[in-house]
């Protein structure tokens, strides 16, 4: 249901599943650049759509929106195969130059990533010029709170990362963790974004959609039931998070699910905050929903993704 979206030919959104965030391509003659880099165990396969779509293009420059697994992961991998140069929002440069795991939500989440050295930072209010066309960024606070969003204002184009998807946004870590007003500062972001003309939006998943005032509309909507119940918050972020987890390793051992869950940062902060749960009783939840929603499934002892 993309009703009149056109993007330019000089934009190329590969788009992925969840576990790898979607590649956004923007051709310059036989130029281009990339707009983030999928989950580290994709890399390979990172590499290998980037190969085809390039078709003996030059890849110059790597962007990343923000600093998260599904965002960064393919990083290292995509600059060994064809050497281009990194540029990440401004605000991640330390928390990846120090290889900061809990900064970048890694170790806090139990992902995986690989270093990288970051070769330029752009800030809000930045521009470049890629695809044929000029880029601003813009700061998008919120999931992640130094993330950038980069709009077009001629083809009112905004590559949104996972500020603003046709269905939500990103976990608000900080509001799940403790550490900050993920839930204002999201507020805020689309306030901002919103005050923007935009024809086409190139989310961070999922499909790129024209409409936005509906996906603006149900973000906020998002925003306030998560003001007014933290535990649904604490509850979606969790699923959310464990989702991730089986898309990357397949099965989880389901005698080791409680205290998987009770040594990993981001679900014993969510528990802890929102929920006040035992271990196994939020494992026995937990596995309840996932079969229910038909992400997993109990096989023997183990939990697979269905
Ligand atoms: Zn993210």
């Amino acid at each position: 249901m993309n009703a009149r979206l056109r993007l330019p030919d000089s934009v190329q959104v590969l788009e992925r599943g969840w576990l790898s965030a979607n590649n956004v391509l923007l051709f310059d003659g036989a130029e281009a650049v990339l707009v983030d880099s999928g989950y580290v165990s994709h890399a390979a396969q990172t590499v290998a759509l980037l190969r085809a779509a390039l078709d003996g293009r030059q890849l110059g420059r790597l962007i990343n929106t923000h600093s998260h697994s599904d965002h960064i992961g393919g990083n290292a991998s995509v600059q060994r195969a064809f050497g281009c140069s990194i540029t990440v929002p401004a605000g991640m440069e330390r928390a990846v130059t120090d290889w900061d795991e809990a900064a970048l939500l890694l170790s806090t989440a139990a992902q995986a990533g690989e270093r990288f050295a970051v070769d330029a930072t752009l800030a809000p209010g930045d521009r470049f010029v890629a695809g044929e066309l000029e880029w601003q960024a813009i700061a998008a606070p919120g999931h992640d709170m130094d993330a950038l969003t980069y709009y077009n204002t001629e083809r009112r184009i905004l590559i949104s990362g996972d500020a603003l998807w046709r269905d939500g946004f990103g976990i608000l870590f900080a509001d799940v963790l403790g550490t900050g007003d993920g839930i204002g500062e999201a507020r805020r972001t689309l306030e901002a974004i919103g005050r923007l003309a935009v024809d086409a939006v190139i989310p961070g998943h999922g499909a790129p959609f024209a409409e936005f005032d509906d996906a603006l509309e149900r973000a906020f909507a998002r925003l306030r039931a998560f003001e007014a119940d933290g535990a649904r918050m604490a509850r979606n972020a969790i699923r959310a998070c464990v989702t991730f987890k089986l898309l990357e390793v397949r099965r989880l051992a389901l005698d080791e699910l409680p205290r998987y869950l009770d040594e990993t940062p981001l679900y014993r902060e969510a528990n802890r905050r929102f929920l006040g749960m035992e271990p196994n009783a939020l494992a026995s939840w937990l596995v309840t929903e996932l079969e229910r929603a038909g992400v997993a499934r109990r096989a023997e002892r183990w939990l697979d993704i269905c």
